[in-house]
């Protein structure tokens, strides 16, 4: 379905949990969280239902990330679940990794087709500033177990801030010229909420593209420039990977947007970087049908903004990253 601005939606990204075991400073506070109460998240079987809702009205792609997704208890029947809906042609999730050597195969044999593993930094001592509760061998046992049972093409996911993780793009570049993984730098964006940092320790992607182009040589374009999702793909010569862009801070995709957000807690976003939300909870709890789910989709799409407002200084002040899921 198309909406008030010609922009086909067909991609839903369902966030299964706000909590995290990681604290990753651009993302969450160490202390003083609150968790939305169980009770108050989706079930699996809720799960299921708005994705069959999404499917009738055009939705292909569904992309299971949190919080940590791979926290709930049932991840797996939710994969199943959503698997076998037809309709459902492409079921990803993204995750740090770090409960993939224990859950991969399963969420295989469950229907998962391909993740996304989000790790800042190769270096022992950057990865622990960054991403805090991580380390180094943990985020690399995640990454071969999602190898080894299949769950590829891999893309590893990327945020570089200065005076963290300075020295991360060069080497998580370099990466490709062995792997044929897609390595993405996401340009860190601002939330509202008690991050450690925020956009002062913001890098363009333009200058991660030069750091890496000063050490590694010259990346190429492919694709003939077009997004690959929200990315901008390129390549460094004799690599068997690719080294992918998100800029939405200083190049916004806002007009090739395909998608929409479900929280935890069950309320559709039309725009991660917009507050506005519709409430699929209360229509699921309050014996609403198939065709309520179906009619309040129609409606999220009819209201998705032409885009997010960075550039005039508006941000999303009533979540934070980790309830949304990026
Ligand atoms: N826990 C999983 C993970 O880390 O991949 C899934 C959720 S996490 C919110 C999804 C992605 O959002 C991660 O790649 C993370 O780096 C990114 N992210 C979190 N906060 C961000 C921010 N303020 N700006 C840009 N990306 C952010
Ligand atoms: Fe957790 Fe992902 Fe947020 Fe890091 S970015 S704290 S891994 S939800």
């Amino acid at each position: 379905m198309k909406d008030s601005y010609g922009r086909e939606i067909n991609y839903l990204r369902l966030s299964l949990t706000d909590r995290c075991n990681l604290r990753c400073v651009y993302c969450m506070p160490m202390h003083g969280l609150s968790f939305i109460p169980t009770p108050e998240l989706l079930t699996a079987a809720e799960l299921e239902k708005v994705v069959r809702a999404a499917v009738d009205v055009g939705f292909k792609k569904v992309r299971l990330t949190g919080g940590e997704p791979t926290l709930r208890q049932d991840i797996v029947e939710i994969v199943r679940r959503l698997a076998r809906i037809e309709g459902v042609e492409e079921l990803v999730m993204t995750t740090n990794g770090y409960r993939l050597p224990y859950l991969a195969q399963e969420l295989v044999d469950a229907g998962l087709k391909r993740v996304n593993i989000h790790v800042d930094s190769l270096n022992r001592e950057s990865i622990a500033k960054i991403m805090r509760l991580a380390t180094f061998d943990k985020a690399w046992a995640g990454i071969e177990a999602a190898e080894k049972v299949g769950l590829t093409p891999l893309k590893l996911n990327a945020v570089i801030t200065r005076g963290y993780n300075d020295d991360a793009a060069v080497e998580l570049a370099r990466l490709t010229l062995e792997k044929s993984w897609q390595i993405r730098f996401i340009e860190l964006m601002p939330f509202a909420g008690p991050t450690e940092i925020q956009l002062e320790h913001y890098v363009s992607s333009d200058e991660v593209k030069s750091r890496i182009e000063a050490e590694l040589g010259p990346l190429f374009p492919i694709n003939n420039g077009h997004l690959d999702g929200e990315a901008r793909v390129y390549r460094l010569a004799g690599s068997l990977g690719t080294v992918g862009f998100i800029s939405p801070v200083s190049n916004p995709y806002c007009d090739d947007c395909n998608r929409m957000r479900l929280t935890s807690d069950g309320r559709l976003r039309m725009c991660l970087l917009v507050d506005g939300e519709l409430d699929f909870r209360e229509t699921l709890r309050g014996g609403g049908t198939h065709q309520d789910l179906v009619a309040l989709f129609q409606r999220a799409i009819q209201a998705k903004p032409v885009g997010h407002q960075l550039r005039n200084g508006q941000f999303a002040e009533n979540r934070t990253m980790s309830q949304i899921g990026g």
